[in-house]
């Protein structure tokens, strides 16, 4: 497996290429800004391109989907339903932030908690961790996750912003780290991080940490 990432846009958002470099197949994850560099990334790779996997429908993880579709036709793009209102949204907060945005038409297909998603011979589970945004989903397995906007390197996602929830960020914050503590995040934005650093360093898993201390 082989995991390359372009940092793209205004908002500085990592877009993800996950390949199984046994079959040649490859994924594109949060494809948000700077389509030719991303398509860029994916030529460079050998890789053929087999579907778009979403963390969640803001903007700056979204912008490039459009161009992605065009180059690649046919390849289905993956959005859990819960953020389809943020995913229909979004051209009105890119004109609020000022910043080139492409809206793309609807999503091919619907991501739910527990679904375990192919590319080639790996293998990635669903798990839904909203707050941040109501359908937020991160993609677990080979003792990697990648996480969107939940937990970054000494942070959490915002949780201010139009139909984010505090008290489920809290939820999904406790269910990512107890994760095991090897597991590596490749966050939305920033640099990847394990979640054994993150529950060691990160003042926002200060009480989650000490709640599962409490419960040991
Ligand atoms: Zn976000
Ligand atoms: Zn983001």
């Amino acid at each position: 497996m082989r995991i390359l990432s372009r940092t793209v846009g205004a908002f500085q958002e990592n877009a993800y290429l996950v390949v199984d470099d046994e079959t040649g197949d490859a994924v594109i994850v949060d494809p948000g800004a700077d389509p030719d560099d991303i398509i860029a990334m994916i030529e460079s790779s050998g890789a053929t391109l087999r579907a778009v996997w979403i963390t969640h429908a803001h903007l700056d993880h979204i912008g490039a989907i459009s161009a992605i579709r065009r180059r690649y036709a046919g390849v289905p793009v993956h959005v859990h339903p819960l953020d389809r209102p943020v995913y229909d949204a979004q051209s009105l907060f890119a004109e609020s932030y000022q910043v080139p945005f492409e809206q793309p038409d609807a999503p091919d297909a619907d991501l739910a908690h527990g679904d375990v998603m192919r590319v080639g011979n790996l293998s990635f589970d669903v798990i839904h961790l909203p707050g941040h945004s109501p359908g937020h989903v991160v993609f677990h397995g080979h003792g990697i996750v990648l996480g969107g906007d939940v937990l970054f390197a000494g942070s959490i996602g915002r949780t201010d912003l139009p139909m984010a929830n505090p008290e489920h960020m809290q939820d999904s914050l406790r269910t990512i780290a107890a994760l095991p503590p090897e597991t590596v995040v490749y966050p939305g934005h920033g640099a990847a991080t394990t979640i054994g650093a993150e529950l060691n360093s990160n003042p926002f898993l200060n009480g989650i940490a000490n709640v599962k201390r409490n419960a040991d």
